[in-house]
């Protein structure tokens, strides 16, 4: 059976819609990852993976010694194929020095010129769709169900997540509403999760999931509504993936948190600021509604928002007032037949 290595060192989201790319190449034989140490962790108990290498290349792996050191460890496994779904140059460079003879990646990456295989961007595409297309160039368009990413917590996260609620007096079947409020970038936070959370606090009691730096943005929210549990910088991600499963429903930016809930299923409302879903970067969760100004001229402004609104105003998200968003998050509250 051929081994294939898939490359993905690129942002948390990017490696949870790599995940339909790992199943399909799964069905021709052994995948092999190599990722970064935040993101090793979603992988873990993936039916798809054989094996998560980690490559901290901004960290123990840094510079050419790093890439030289990971490159025998990857030639030690003869790979058939690596693909590239981060295009940098460095990737391209470690799997050239692994020694993988075939190259697979996509035309307008950085890399390219040391691709032996280069795939045209399907820019109009899901990103999950065109990181899917890297293994079938010239193939059919993925399925809706082909392209749903895919993630496995254990044991171990529903008793992580079990252990937090409870320390919280969440009672079992209690309804849950998460928020994500979270975001690198400052433009793509919507600044009324707050408001959100004095809105929607008789709906169902407030989660708020997200990283440590995210923690303050957690504290305003508890602020507002006593009863959230900030679960933010307490989960890991694979943890977080079941927080998120459990909730009846997630408010989230245009962040990694919505791919987790693409992943699960969980229905979704995604704020769209300075960026928008036809960057490639939309919910795929089967209930989801993308909050975003349709009339805005300035919209979108940036292909990951910048860090300030350029044009001071930032009505693309100060204009997604909460009362309306409240109203979006009750209708994906209701049984799907209910709304239709
Ligand atoms: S320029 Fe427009 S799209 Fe960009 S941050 Fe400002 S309001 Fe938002």
């Amino acid at each position: 059976m051929p081994s294939s290595l898939v490359i993905q060192t690129s942002f948390l989201g990017d490696t949870v819609l790599t995940t339909p790319l790992l199943v399909q190449l799964a069905r021709r034989g052994a995948v092999d990852v190599v990722t970064t140490p935040a993101a090793a962790g979603l992988l873990a108990n993936h039916p798809a993976v054989r094996e998560v290498i980690v490559y901290d290349k901004r960290g123990a792996d840094r510079g050419l010694g790093g890439m030289m050191a990971m490159a025998r460890r990857l030639r030690a496994a003869r790979y058939e194929v690596a693909f590239l779904a981060q295009g940098s140059w460095r990737s391209a460079t470690l799997a050239l020095l692994a020694r993988i003879p075939s190259r697979v990646g996509f035309a307008t990456s950085a890399g390219r010129w040391l691709y032996t295989k280069r795939a045209t961007y399907p820019a109009e595409m899901h990103h999950a769709a065109r990181l899917l297309m890297l293994a079938r160039p010239n193939g059919r368009e993925p399925l809706p169900d082909e392209l749903r990413p895919t993630l496995f917590p254990g044991d171990a996260e529903r008793i992580e997540v079990s252990a937090l609620l409870a320390s919280h007096g969440v009672a079992a079947g209690e309804r849950l509403i998460a928020f994500a409020p979270g975001s690198v970038w400052a433009t793509k936070r919507w600044p009324y999760f707050e408001e959100l959370a004095s809105l929607l606090a008789a709906d169902g009691r407030l989660v708020i999931v997200g990283g440590a730096d995210d923690s303050e943005l957690a504290a305003g929210i508890v602020a507002a509504q006593p009863a959230a549990v900030n679960a933010t910088g307490r989960l890991s991600l694979l943890a977080s993936a079941e927080l998120i499963a459990r909730a009846s429903v997630l408010v989230t930016n245009d962040s990694a948190p919505l791919h987790l809930a693409s992943a699960t299923g969980t229905p979704t409302l995604a704020v769209f600021g300075p960026t928008v879903p036809a960057f490639g970067f939309g919910p795929l969760a089967p209930r989801a509604v993308v909050a975003g100004s349709e009339t805005l001229a300035c919209r979108p402004c940036d292909k990951h928002g910048p860090q300030r609104c350029p044009l001071v105003h930032f009505r693309c998200m100060k204009e997604l007032v909460p009362a309306g968003i409240a109203e979006q998050v009750r209708s994906l509250l209701l049984p799907p037949d209910a709304t239709s």
